[in-house]
């Protein structure tokens, strides 16, 4: 406990005496001191290294708060002497809270405060019922209790007492000063009216009462400017809000517009297209018309040039030369109707056993006509092979016989090139194609004529059935 062994004052026949306040000869055990906490007797330690200062004499149990003590009596008795207190800023405040939750201050400076006030009396210890304050002071007619905390503090209790008599309360707050204070040292401390504040005093609460309205209206026009804000930004907020509906509307009907338009033109691109189409419709229609019409024309033109007479002359001669070949053919030492029968003996085998494959290349690409007008070339040539020309044993060999050779052995064995009878045909379908001779004598005489094809037929049948019969 060696801090609270520093003692600064002690206490000799009631008043409080500072060690510096002690002369050399009062040095030690004669400084005639007891401690102001614990009454036992104390000892002035004055030497050269250490700050000057009482302690509990030998042989005496040191107490804990000699040291406070002392302080707070020695204050006290330094308020009660002087005749003067320091009094703190007496400022009321009141707070509320506006809409949006933060603090709102009302504030009215009662006494700006001063740090040493003089006073008309000053009472030490004086009882005022259950309060026992450490000093009354009177001020203008007006008590003012006065508080020094060294170690104890006025709780909330005693307040609310000092408060419901409608008393006026200082405290001093002593608490953080040094230990080994001097008198002048404690005087600066206690007359500073930083360390000095109001515990009650009925004027705050006066104060705070007419405050109160004041702090109302206070926090009303924070809270309408507030309002008024949010009221702006609403109204900023729908104003943007309408500008981007009536962009957007704008877009849109741009859109519209574009797309309308793109309808129209693809309609109008579509309604072109098919009046093209119909166009070239019709003019296709045209050119077929004029065509028709060029070779109706035509077909008249070379109508009129026909030369008529020439045609019944011409049929004339087909008919007369068709009547020679009959009356040769009945001469002839073989005589047949289109030397069938020829054939049919030349032919000593079924045409199923001729086992021809393929034909000859030599008859295939160099016969430049058929020699019986009519016959289809691949019966043509069957019908070559149905005579000796091409035997078994020389398709055998691939002994080929030269196309006039053929020629020869056709002639040889009869037959006859039907000439006439495509003729007779060529001068029917020119007359039938314009129209011309249909009641003519000698076109209706060709007209009872073989034709050449029947006569083919004819023949190529007569040929299957002979080779089905082995004639
Ligand atoms: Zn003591």
């Amino acid at each position: 406990m060696a801090y609270d062994a520093k003692i600064p004052y002690g206490l000799r026949d009631d008043r409080l005496i500072h060690v510096s306040q002690l002369s050399r000869g009062e040095r030690g055990n004669r400084c005639a001191c007891v401690c102001p906490e614990c009454k036992s007797p104390l000892t002035a330690r004055m030497g050269e290294v250490n700050r000057h200062h009482f302690a509990h004499a030998g042989g005496n149990r040191p107490c804990a708060k000699g040291a406070e003590t002392g302080i707070h009596l020695a204050a006290k008795q330094m308020i009660a002497d002087n005749l003067a207190i320091p009094v703190p800023l007496l400022q009321a405040t009141v707070e509320g809270k506006n809409s949006q939750g933060y603090a709102v201050r009302e504030s009215m400076l009662i006494f700006r405060g001063r740090d040493r006030q003089p006073v008309d009396k000053a009472q030490v210890e004086h009882h005022m019922g259950n309060i026992r304050p450490d000093l009354i002071v009177t001020l203008a007619g007006v008590e003012i209790l006065i508080e020094v905390a060294v170690t104890h503090y006025i709780d909330a209790e005693k307040q609310q007492r000092l408060e419901a008599r409608g008393l006026r309360c200082i405290e001093i707050d002593l608490g953080d000063i040094p230990r080994t204070v001097t008198p002048a040292e404690l005087a600066s401390y206690v007359y500073d009216q930083a360390r000095a504040y109001w515990i009650v005093n009925p004027k705050l609460a006066a104060a705070e009462d007419a405050l109160r309205p004041k702090l109302l209206q206070a926090i009303e026009r924070e809270n309408a400017r507030i309002e008024k804000a949010r009221q702006e930004r609403a109204d900023e907020d729908r104003r943007q809000r309408e500008h981007y509906e009536r962009m957007e509307a704008h877009y849109l009907a741009m859109e519209s517009v574009a797309a309308e338009k793109r309808r129209k033109e693809e309609e109008e691109k579509r309604q072109r297209l098919q009046r093209e189409r119909q166009q070239a419709a019709e003019d296709e229609r045209r050119r077929e018309a004029a065509e028709k019409q060029r070779q109706q024309q035509a077909w008249e033109h070379e109508r009129q040039l026909l030369d008529l007479n020439g045609m019944r002359r011409q049929a004339q001669g087909i008919i007369e030369a068709c009547q020679r070949l009959e009356t040769h053919w009945q001469q002839a030492p073989m005589p047949s109707q289109y030397t069938l029968p020829m054939a049919k003996r030349h032919v000593p085998r079924a045409l199923s056993r001729m086992e021809i494959t393929e034909i000859p290349r030599a008859l295939a690409t160099s016969i430049p006509y058929d020699w019986l007008y009519g016959v289809p070339p691949q019966e043509w040539k069957l019908v070559a092979f149905l005579e000796e020309v091409y035997t078994h044993g020389r398709l055998r060999q691939e002994e080929w016989i030269p196309i006039l050779g053929i020629e020869r052995c056709l002639s040889d064995f009869g037959y006859r090139p039907v000439r006439p009878l495509h003729l007779a045909t060529e001068l029917q379908n020119t007359a039938q194609h314009y129209r011309v001779l249909g009641d003519d004598s000698s076109m209706l005489a060709l007209a009872q004529l073989p034709k050449p094809r029947d006569a083919i037929a004819e023949f190529l049948g007569e040929l299957a059935s002979c080779s089905g019969s082995q004639c």
